[in-house]
């Protein structure tokens, strides 16, 4: 008898391609094909094929609901479920699935952010399949991903947006390689792998810290003062139950068909890090949420609990999303992959340069899409790229790159010979395994890694800027490439393009320590933005460089821009807000009595004493002193947060919570540690973050 192996289970819950193929009629699953390639719409007769397909492989796996899967802009998932069951005429149960419930769902969307796109008379949302995504099964559900629009046809989600920037880039990629005579190429699809960051904690005391409930960090706590040996303690073992939770992880993920290994990553105790193999964009942002939602759910099961935060320690490495990015033919060909041949080098040279362009022109809408509240904790903090964006291409590259800016104008004319001496690039080093970690845009080999995303954030809006952007970069290029006949004139002027793109924004090259002080004074002098709070890139949302280019391309309206950008202040709002009502509870109902108790346990001491004792005395006191401070910046928080009442602009409230309200927290919580450091383990009635960070060794 053979044995059961996990990987006999790989894809079962996933209706791929390969199912596809094999339950589908193939004149039907053609015109799927078509349709995802966006050649021709799916009409009804193949949507109720499909549907019966889906629902009948589906049910054979015991579904019974099916639900249309979406991404509204709170950055999570939400679906709405509905039984494949209707009362038959004989009432007996019948199933009924047809295409129309699996293109099109309808239902409220007025518990959904929409940031004032939804007129309240028409508080309908419609969401429409994503056919170029594959539906799931998750607990007995059939997940269909789908978009989310508004009756007038306005994006709702985070999903609609991506789709057409994978459009705008596919288009614009395919005119360049039709132009480098790779004639039969129909669309380039850009590639994201994810890698995800996370940390473990035990549940039980998970449970007992409201700031990590309420906010997913913690918003006081002192490094021990071993705080290092807390992390030595750590370093090499993967602890028992950890090991089962990441067995549990990896299977359920293969089971959906991803390609996941999770990892022990040993930048901080109890942090993880899981990377699935990289996929096309909008799939790869779908399969990231789905993980996320994995690991959340998995660990709860083992008794712990999964924190996703960017920083939910102070004083400890946080977590990213690292955003790993390519662009791929139909036919296979990474076009960030340096060739042998001169004439994919060249074409090499002008797709990174296009990126380059793009990265320098719009460093704002990069920061802002990466970025939200929490992610404010952990940029620039020696632990994660500085909030200011550059772009390693490693030292030779760069070398190669600065020789084209330095070219005189007109020395490209005998163009072959040039070309090939100046862009040898078969021996670019390959190796990427000492590339330089401080950058926040670094090209590594045959991608470019983006390293500022937050790992809590939903990938989509920063894949929907990075196609954008760098389509509108192609887009130029092509059209100013689109008159030239002869495959040398096209490799010629692609040259003087890319001389051109790097005398305009060599600036924004840096392979240096990204962490560095000296770099920061650098980048000033180079112009670069650094900008160290969140809510100032919000406005690069709505600005006219970025208006222009989202539209331009066919990937937001400007009202839905504006829309976008209000939702955005009121999310940052709002976690501010339940941090300040969180720390404010903890303090009044837990901490402060636990202070009080602790001044009275020495108070009762030296009264039962003969006489006084000195050491008393100044504990007392120096618990006295600390008492007054606690208490008066308790209630200048509690005032700051009021302040902003008479504030209605979004924006506005936003600077207020920004500018008064998160220093206040700030200073609160630094008495609070203070108070953690001066008190009894029985006083102090919270877990410590030496119990935290160990919790599930
Ligand atoms: P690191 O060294 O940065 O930790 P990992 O191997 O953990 O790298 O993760 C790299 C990620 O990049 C994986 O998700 C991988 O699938 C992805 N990746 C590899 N090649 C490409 C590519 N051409 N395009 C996009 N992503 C890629
Ligand atoms: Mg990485």
């Amino acid at each position: 008898m053979t044995t059961h192996h996990p990987f006999d289970d790989f894809g079962k819950h996933l209706f791929s391609e390969n199912v596809m193929k094999e339950t589908l009629p193939y004149p039907i699953y053609k015109k799927w094909k078509t349709a995802t390639r966006k050649d021709d719409a799916l009409d009804l007769n193949t949507a109720d094929a499909i549907a019966h397909a889906m629902k009948a492989w589906a049910m054979e796996k015991g579904v019974t609901h099916f639900t249309h899967w979406f991404q509204p802009m709170t950055g999570s998932t939400a679906e709405k479920h509905d039984s494949f069951v209707e009362p038959g005429e004989y009432a007996q149960a019948i199933s009924r699935f047809s295409g129309k419930n699996l293109i099109k769902g309808e239902g409220d969307a007025s518990s959904f952010p929409s940031g004032g796109l939804r007129a309240t008379f028409e508080a309908r949302g419609y969401t429409y399949w994503d056919c170029t995504s594959p539906a799931f099964i998750r607990d007995n559900v059939l997940c269909i991903p789908t978009i989310f629009v508004s009756y007038n046809g306005d994006t709702l989600d985070k999903k609609a947006p991506l789709l057409k920037s994978i459009d705008a880039i596919s288009k614009q990629a395919t005119r360049i390689v039709n132009l480098f005579k790779d004639k039969d190429i129909r669309q380039v699809h850009p590639m994201v792998g994810l890698e995800q960051e996370y940390f473990l904690i035990d549940k039980k005391l998970f449970e007992q810290r409201m700031d990590l409930q309420h906010c997913g960090r913690t918003l006081f706590g002192s490094m021990p003062p071993n705080g290092q040996g807390v992390a030595d303690h750590y370093f090499g073992s993967i602890p028992r139950r950890v090991a089962a939770f990441m067995k549990e992880v990896d299977e359920e993920l293969w089971k959906l068909g991803i390609y996941a290994k999770t990892e022990h990553n040993e930048a901080a105790p109890c942090q993880f890090e899981i990377a699935p193999l990289f996929a096309q964009a909008n799939i790869a942002v779908d399969q990231n949420q789905i993980i996320m939602d994995i690991l959340r759910t998995t660990a709860d099961k083992h008794e712990m609990s999964c924190l996703l935060h960017e920083k939910p320690f102070q004083g400890v490495n946080g977590s990213g999303k690292h955003n790993n990015w390519s662009l791929v033919t139909d036919d296979g060909q990474n076009l960030l992959e340096p060739g042998e041949r001169p004439h994919e080098n060249i074409r090499f040279l002008l797709f990174v340069c296009a990126v380059i362009k793009a990265v320098d022109t719009f460093p704002e809408l990069l920061r802002m899409a990466a970025s939200c509240y929490n992610n404010d904790y952990r940029l620039g903090g020696h632990e994660a790229p500085p909030a200011v964006i550059s772009i390693c291409m490693g030292s030779y590259l760069e070398d190669v790159l600065m020789r084209l800016d330095k070219q005189e104008k007109g020395s490209l004319k005998d163009n072959e010979s040039t070309a090939i001496s100046l862009v040898s690039l078969a021996d670019v080093p390959k190796d990427t395994s000492d590339r330089n970690r401080t950058s926040p845009f670094a090209f590594t080999g045959n991608k470019f890694e983006f390293r500022m995303v937050g790992s809590s954030r939903s990938a989509a809006t920063t894949n929907t800027v990075l196609n954008t952007i760098v389509a509108d970069a192609l887009g130029e290029i092509a059209d100013e490439l689109k008159d030239y006949k002869y495959i040398d004139d096209i490799r010629r002027q692609s040259l003087q393009i890319c001389r051109r793109i790097m005398k305009q924004h060599h600036r924004i090259l840096f392979s240096g320590d990204g962490y560095s002080q000296a770099w920061m004074i650098e980048a000033k002098k180079r112009g670069l933005p650094n900008i160290s709070c969140y809510i100032d890139t919000i406005p690069s949302l709505t600005a006219a460089k970025a208006v222009d280019v989202f539209q331009n391309n066919g990937v937001y309206k400007q009202h839905e821009l504006e829309a976008r950008s209000e939702i955005l202040y009121e999310e940052f709002i709002n976690s501010v807000r339940v941090e300040v009502k969180t720390l404010l509870d903890v303090s009044k109902k837990c901490l402060l009595p636990g202070l009080i108790k602790e001044i009275k346990f020495y108070s009762d001491a030296l009264q039962s004493l003969p006489k006084p004792h000195l050491f008393y005395e100044k504990k007392i006191n120096k618990l006295l002193k600390l008492l007054d401070k606690f208490n008066d910046q308790y209630h200048v928080l509690k005032h700051k947060n009021l302040d902003a009442r008479p504030l209605t602009a979004n924006r506005e409230i936003a600077r207020h919570m920004n500018d008064e309200v998160v220093p206040a927290l700030k200073s609160l919580r630094d008495i609070i540690d203070e108070i953690e450091e001066s008190i009894s383990y029985e006083n102090y009635p919270v877990p410590s973050y030496e119990d935290l960070l160990t919790s599930v060794n």
